[in-house]
């Protein structure tokens, strides 16, 4: 099948002015001021792009994918994702954990529904384990998962630095290290070490240690939820200065966080957002008791881009990094993912001039029109 987006203003992320693009199947084939519609080669569906913005596809880094949750007994376990609930964010990329709960759900049930996502249209990867270390894991190893799980890029969210942490060693965390650093190099894998920080003093002064007292390199940890207190912030900033990268969840205080970071001389291509999506989101009320529970949406990683462009004028370029470019980066997958660009997977998203969503490709194929699902899941109605 041959597409050809037409006359939108191109950003890959860098902005390459309007442009048309021609999709082969699943890829980018080629990208010019003008591309003729071929004739006699069989249908090709030609899409108006004038007066719209074209990026790359998301790539969300943190996803409860067979839901998350828990924390307040059986019926706060949150459900499955459905694809189109990822899709009309803009996401064409996920990365699937567990997170606390590792009992009830499992590394088998997370690759299943990877897979199946990956079948319903999107890319999809997931790291292995839960918060606790020893953690679970599919063969009986961090280190065998990465070598032999295709789809297995790293190991997490382990959680350090919270209540509902295992209270794991410094060695159980260096050893733990070390085994998604050796599965990484034998399985081609980027072997990442996803950290969920709490709230705790503490903060990531582990990964700290690691990095003066281990042959650790720092690229090997990605700790997540950074933004979640002042004293992770100023964390945030040690780290990148240290050549490290850090993960905010998308929220309602996270693009000035961005912006805080790069005043404070962090780069942009050491931030990812992630959405920390489809875990359970507890309402408290003003006195601080539970008075409800809501689901984390995967669309706060878009929200959070827009409210960089919109409200703290970051570049339309330099904000797409945060989202495609960058963990595309850390997923050691740029000649494929995070850019608009000749062979790349043709994820694609369509955007109004005022950054509304209006369609979304994912390797070709259009899942969203108009802001609407035009594809939906197995069990989707
Ligand atoms: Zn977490």
């Amino acid at each position: 099948m041959i597409k050809i987006l037409k006359n939108g203003t191109v950003y890959s992320p860098d902005h390459l002015g309007i442009k048309d693009i021609l999709i082969v199947h699943d890829k980018i084939g080629y990208i010019a001021d003008e591309i003729p519609v071929p004739r006699g080669i069989g249908e090709v569906q030609v899409h108006d792009c004038s007066g719209k913005i074209l990026t790359p596809g998301f790539i969300d880094g943190h996803v409860h994918l067979i839901g998350g949750g828990g924390e307040g007994g059986p019926t706060t376990r949150t459900p499955e994702v459905m694809l189109s609930r990822i899709t009309t964010a803009g996401i064409t990329t996920v990365v699937g954990c567990l997170g606390t709960d590792g009992i009830t759900r499992n590394m088998a049930s997370l690759l299943a529904k990877a897979r199946a996502l990956e079948a319903e249209g999107i890319t999809t990867f997931i790291y292995t384990g839960s918060y606790e270390v020893p953690t679970t894991t599919i063969t009986g190893s961090i280190r065998s998962d990465l070598v032999l799980i295709d789809k297995v890029i790293g190991v997490g969210e382990i959680a350090i630095s919270d209540h509902r942490s295992s209270q794991p060693t410094r060695d159980q965390l260096a050893h733990l290290a070390a085994e998604a650093r050796v599965g990484g190099m034998l399985g081609g894998k980027p072997g990442i070490v996803h950290l969920h920080v709490g709230s705790g003093s503490e903060g990531i002064s582990v990964i700290f240690d690691f990095v003066e007292n281990t042959e650790i390199p720092v690229s090997q940890f990605l700790p997540t939820h950074m933004g979640r207190t002042p004293q992770l912030l100023d964390q945030a900033v040690e780290l990148c200065r240290l050549g490290g990268r850090v993960d905010l969840t998308a929220g309602r205080r996270t693009a000035g966080q961005v912006a805080q970071l790069l005043q404070h001389g962090a780069r942009i291509e050491q931030i990812t957002i992630s959405s920390d999506g489809n875990g359970s989101m507890p309402r408290f009320d003003e006195k601080g008791n539970l008075v409800g529970l809501g689901i984390g949406s995967p669309k706060t990683v878009y929200q959070t881009w827009k409210e960089c462009v919109q409200k703290y004028e970051l570049p339309i370029s330099q904000a797409l990094k945060l989202v495609t470019e960058n963990p595309a980066a850390y997923l050691d997958l740029t000649d494929l993912k995070g850019r608009i660009a000749v062979g790349a997977d043709a994820d694609i998203l369509v955007l109004t001039e005022q950054l509304e969503i209006d369609s979304v490709f994912a390797r070709g194929r259009e899942m969203v029109r108009e802001g609407k699902p035009l594809v939906l899941g197995t069990f989707e109605e």
